[in-house]
């Protein structure tokens, strides 16, 4: 596929004003296909950070958003969504040329990110608060739901404006204002969608977007005492860092970590169904995924048919320009990780595990001068070695064998993670009583990859802290107050608690 020569230079979003970082510096982002610079980010600092809190701070105690009715900004959310789907094809080519990961998985999450923006601006004016049947005399008592405040909303690079809809649709639902932190590996798509939230008529300061390194732009913005709430996805060690740096101030937090995900293959299935499944849990968007389905328990009475299938389908997943609407593993999307995949290959080979498929840079043709991974399979894997621990977040599969269900679930549990699990069986029983078992956040039955704005997304153990989607996420971004009012004569004696 032709791609233009021509570099682009991305500005900020402050206030409602597009401009360089402070520094006047920028930072390359490359092609992962390619290998190619195409675009030159902003390089913000703390000076940056300064500047679009304080933006947001305004934004969120004076003027036309801090009055704005729940109903109106609903509205802006819906509009929002409207131009949302209107652009989400120039969306998608910016993501794919940033992070590398297939054409088709991007398209289908710009077009259907416009949907958490309708849901959550349509629960904007259903927030209901509560008169309490309060057991004092003379005493009328009411809570209501008020914005968290200002919410630093910062993000990876595997999907960076789904996971950015994730955070900034329920908290300008609840009437928060917003910084946005992308990846520096992939900023440029949430300032291009800064532009639609301008176009959008999001009042100056509502939405604000940073962009430079985690501990150059990330870490000051978590420290800062003006911001009330952190909502973050990205690695675990990252979300140690900013629980620590969020506590100092007692920010609120949403963290959304990775995963190490167990895929069970109970004997009862039909073998090719749940072999079809289990790659698209693993080798979809090369396994850079949070949920990745990077463990498959499978029980022995079928482990070599099941083996063989799978690697049957692996071997022929056609790898190179993401792009191309014919490829189906497309490249790592930054150097870092490429390296990470590469020494996890080794540390299983080191620990035991058979190589039964890959293990290496792919160098097919049609590869070009993009980081490749050849898809991965390794066999004999038991539970304790690193590559069943360790989250990859690469096109790396380990294979471990099981005999009965209990020890299936003690495996799949084993972890120190929790944000999901798959569940290949016919058997309904079985299927209940996995769902009961498994101690992870989202469960997929015969399915696998599946997410919805409908439907709480988020983790257990280190898969991090709280919900994203659904009803109950916009309570991440707001408080609840309690109001008292006397109307009677006041204390009978008041030295004692009431
Ligand atoms: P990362 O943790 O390196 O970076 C994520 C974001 O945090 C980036 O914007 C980065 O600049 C910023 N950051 C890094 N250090 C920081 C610090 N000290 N203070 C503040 N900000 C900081 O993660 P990544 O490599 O971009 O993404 C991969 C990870 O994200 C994987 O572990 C994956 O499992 C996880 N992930 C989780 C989910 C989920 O929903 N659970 C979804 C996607 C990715």
């Amino acid at each position: 596929m032709e791609r233009s020569a021509d570099i682009v230079t991305y500005e900020c979003f402050v206030d409602g004003q597009w401009g360089p970082a402070a520094s006047g510096e920028t930072f390359d982002s490359d092609d992962p296909f390619t290998g190619q610079v195409w675009a030159k980010i902003p390089r913000c600092a703390a000076a940056d950070v300064d500047r679009a809190v304080a933006a947001a701070n305004a934004a969120l105690t004076q003027g036309e958003w801090a009055e704005m009715h729940p109903t109106r900004r609903g509205q802006l959310l819906v509009r929002l969504a409207d131009i949302l789907d209107r652009e989400a094809d120039a969306l998608a080519r910016t993501e794919v040329r940033d992070n590398g990961k297939l054409y088709a998985e991007m398209r289908g999450q710009t077009g259907y990110i416009a949907q958490w923006y309708r849901y959550f601006g349509g629960l904007a004016d259903k927030i209901e608060g509560a008169v309490v049947p309060i057991d004092k005399p003379d005493m009328f008592t009411y809570t209501t739901h008020v914005p968290v405040g200002v919410v630093a909303a910062i993000t990876p690079w595997n999907s960076p404006l789904l996971l950015t809809a994730w955070k900034l649709a329920p908290a300008l639902a609840a009437g928060c204002t917003v910084v946005l932190k992308p990846s520096e590996f992939t900023s440029a798509s949430t300032l291009d969608f800064c532009r639609l939230i301008e176009e959008a008529g999001f009042p100056p300061g509502v939405v604000n977007a940073i962009t430079g390194f985690g501990a150059e732009v990330g870490a000051p913005l978590t420290e800062h005492r003006d911001v009330h709430k952190i909502a973050f996805t990205g690695g675990d060690a990252s979300g140690r860092h900013i629980a620590r740096a969020g506590m100092g101030t007692f920010k609120r937090l949403t963290l959304e970590l990775g995963g190490k995900s167990a895929q069970l293959v109970f004997p009862d299935v039909d073998v090719e169904a749940a072999a079809r499944g289990v790659v698209s849990g693993i080798f979809a968007a090369s396994g850079q995924t949070c949920i990745a389905g990077s463990r498959v328990l499978v029980h022995d009475d079928i482990h070599d048919e099941f083996v063989e299938a799978f690697l049957d389908l692996a071997r022929t997943a056609r790898v190179g320009d993401p792009m191309d609407p014919e490829t189906q593993v497309g490249p790592v999307t930054t150097k870092p990780q490429f390296e990470r995949i590469l020494s996890c290959i080794a540390m299983a080979r080191e620990d035991g595990a058979d190589c039964a498929l890959g293990g290496g840079p792919s160098t097919r043709p049609g590869t070009g001068a993009g980081r490749f991974i050849e898809p991965t399979v390794f066999t004999g894997v038991t539970n304790d070695m690193r590559i069943a621990q360790q989250e990859v977040f690469g096109p790396v599969l380990s294979v471990i064998r099981f005999t009965e269900d209990e020890q299936a679930y003690d495996i799949a549990n084993d972890t120190d993670f929790g944000l999901a699990a798959g569940v290949w069986t016919r058997d309904q029983g079985r299927m209940f009583r996995a769902a009961k078992r498994l101690r992870a956040g989202n469960i997929w039955t015969n399915c696998y990859r599946a997410v919805s704005y409908m439907v709480p997304f988020g983790g257990f153990k280190s898969s991090g802290i709280g919900r994203e989607s659904g009803q109950d996420a916009i309570y991440e971004y707001l408080e609840t107050k309690s109001v008292w009012m006397d109307y009677g004569d006041g204390p009978a004696n008041p030295f004692v608690l009431r």
